[in-house]
């Protein structure tokens, strides 16, 4: 008899499972319920679609009903609706939305890809018309209905995550006057607050209003407008919402069955995804998997895993061993031309999560080599464990070639590398595209020559106490446009004739611009007997922290 293999979602994570169980088996009968309109559609897209980047709606449609049904003989029921599994008798109940018909299908195996739903506060005002979440292709089709129609002039994004900031971009592109409204002190919640600094200021560059540190406590209807209500007890009006707060794990249908949940909320799955229950496998944005570097579960919503994960769990349903390496949170947000990456551990991260014993460097390279037309700066942070040097997170930054780096980075977290491997990776060099020392080479070496004592770092959040001598490196001009409060000043190039006036008793926390300068006089200064570290960033990262409100008041 044919395995009966039942899918319920059928977009990212379900519709790899289901592509991928067809490529392992052509004998069995493969069926897959949405309650959607749509399987396999590019949620990805959405905000994009709003913007009027992407112009056409069918664009939005990665593979449709009949492609699933001619090219991989995949059933497909759209608007219909799984409302209860029944897991002794192994059958699940289906409502078929247009008809409100129920009926129930037996399995064999059955794969749970539900996703996730926005968060929707329960707080007054939340229904009235004009308050949109982004799920879905219909929710974007409201929003943009909303705007040709409506004709609104201002926009309030209520979250600063990747969702939130790519609404920002496409409402601006659209012509409407944009508010960010975050409750954290920070936009990119998943970045450290220096690497998310650069970000708010681009926005701000964009007209955009940065609200920051103030959380969403109610909406009021105001003469056709709406008005947010927020905790601090400000009022932003506007002529448009959008909920960009986060998602929801759907697990309804799975703990009504009685299949665990995690500590997160997400649905337990080992490692071939597969739950408790050996006939139910499940995936993507409903269940929580393991964070490869603090060892913890998280969920994690994000299109790649889930697609990988789907792949897996196929494999599992036809007997293979393949396992789910876990997941290292990898993800890119484009805003306004600029580039936001991070793969790994951040640092509040590995704090949160009591990992001790890491090291952090700054460094802002140019994307390609200087004497080439059009370098610009990736700012790059980098997290590792000390003293073996393994690499556990990484955030860049920047303009131009920022996912080539951290896709660099993420491709040696998975294999375990170090920060060795980094210093010794051969990448791709011509002077449009990279350095003889590419970045990633030289967050390595920063890295390596901390660990071999070459160059000790210093910690800027430890400069203000009376402990360090703090020593600016940089040339009068630079001091002089601003510089560390109680920094002393002793440009590099006086340094080996000047030497002499600095204390050997203390230890000297120096730094320049980026780093650079600050490493060459480190050097000199370590051959000389004095105790000195650097500041890895230099004045960059500096202000970077200051403006992130992340140094200690005294070095503010
Ligand atoms: P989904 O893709 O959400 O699919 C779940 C499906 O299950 C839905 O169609 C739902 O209707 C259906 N369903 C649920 N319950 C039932 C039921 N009981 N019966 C029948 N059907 C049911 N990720 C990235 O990596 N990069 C990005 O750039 C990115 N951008 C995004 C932008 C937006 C606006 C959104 C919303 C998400 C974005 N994501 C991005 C996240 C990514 O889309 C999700 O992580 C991914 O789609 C999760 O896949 P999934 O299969 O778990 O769930």
């Amino acid at each position: 008899m044919r395995k009966r293999v039942l899918i319920v979602g059928g977009v990212a994570g379900g519709a790899s499972c289901a592509a991928r169980l067809r490529r392992l088996d052509e004998t069995a009968e493969i069926a897959m319920f949405d309650r959607g309109p749509h399987v396999s559609f590019a949620n990805c897209g959405l905000p994009y679609f709003v913007g009027d980047v992407i112009t056409e709606e069918r664009k939005l449609l990665v593979a449709t009903t009949d492609l699933f049904r001619e090219r991989f003989d995949i059933a497909v029921r759209t608007r219909h609706e799984v409302t209860a599994i029944d897991r002794s008798n192994r059958t699940i109940a289906v409502k078929d939305l247009h008809t409100s018909v129920e009926r129930t299908e037996a399995y064999d195996a059955l794969v749970l890809a539900p996703g996730a739903a926005p968060i929707r506060p329960a707080m007054p005002g939340i229904d009235l018309p004009g308050i949109f979440a982004v799920r879905t292709i219909a929710d974007s089709v409201g929003i943009r209905t909303w705007i040709t129609e409506r004709r609104p002039r201002r926009a309030l994004v209520v979250g600063g995550g990747f969702i939130g900031l790519e609404m920002a971009e496409n409402l601006a592109h659209r012509g409407l006057a944009v508010t960010v409204l975050e409750k954290l002190p920070q936009v990119m919640p998943p970045l450290d607050p220096e690497m998310a600094e650069p970000v708010r200021s681009h926005l701000v560059a964009h007209s955009v209003t940065v609200h920051l540190g103030d959380g969403l406590a109610r909406f009021e209807a105001a003469d056709g407008r709406i008005a947010a209500i927020t905790e601090a007890g400000a009022r932003l009006t506007t002529d448009l919402v959008i909920l960009a707060i986060g998602v929801r794990p759907e697990t309804a249908l799975a703990k009504s069955a009685g299949l665990p949940l995690g500590p997160r909320g997400g649905i337990l799955v080992d490692a071939h995804m597969r739950t408790p229950d050996p006939a139910i496998w499940a995936m993507g944005d409903a269940v929580e998997v393991r964070d490869v570097i603090t060892g913890q579960e998280v969920i994690l919503p994000l299109a790649g895993p889930a697609n990988r994960q789907g792949r897996v769990a196929a494999e599992s349903i036809c007997g293979r061993t393949r396992e789910f390496r876990g997941v290292q949170a990898t993800a890119v947000v484009g805003v306004f031309g600029l580039t936001v990456a991070s793969t790994g551990a951040s640092e509040k991260g590995l704090r949160r999560a009591g990992v001790k014993g890491f090291e952090t460097v700054y460094l802002h390279p140019g994307h390609h080599a200087g004497y080439y037309p059009g370098a610009r700066p990736i700012h790059l942070k980098l997290l590792f464990s000390v003293p073996d040097g393994r690499v556990l997170g990484a955030q860049a930054v920047g303009l131009e070639g920022v996912e080539k780096r951290i896709d660099v980075i993420a491709t040696m977290i998975q294999m375990g590398g170090s920060v060795h491997d980094l210093a010794e990776a051969e990448l791709c060099y011509a002077p449009q595209f990279g350095a003889a020392k590419d970045p990633v080479n030289l967050a390595g070496m920063i890295a390596t020559n901390h660990l071999s004592g070459d160059m000790p770092l210093a910690d800027w959040r430890q400069i203000g106490s009376a402990e360090h001598l703090v020593l600016d490196v940089r040339e009068a001009d630079e001091f002089a446009a601003g510089h560390v409060p109680g920094a002393i000043h002793l440009p590099l190039s006086q340094l080996r004739a000047r030497h002499g006036e600095l204390p050997r008793d203390r230890p000297i926390a120096v730094y320049c611009q980026v780093g650079q300068r600050g490493y060459y006089a480190v050097r000199f200064l370590l051959q000389h007997d004095y105790r000195a570290a650097n500041l890895s960033g230099g004045w960059t990262t500096y202000q970077a922290l200051r403006a992130a409100g992340a140094l200690a008041p005294a070095a503010a």
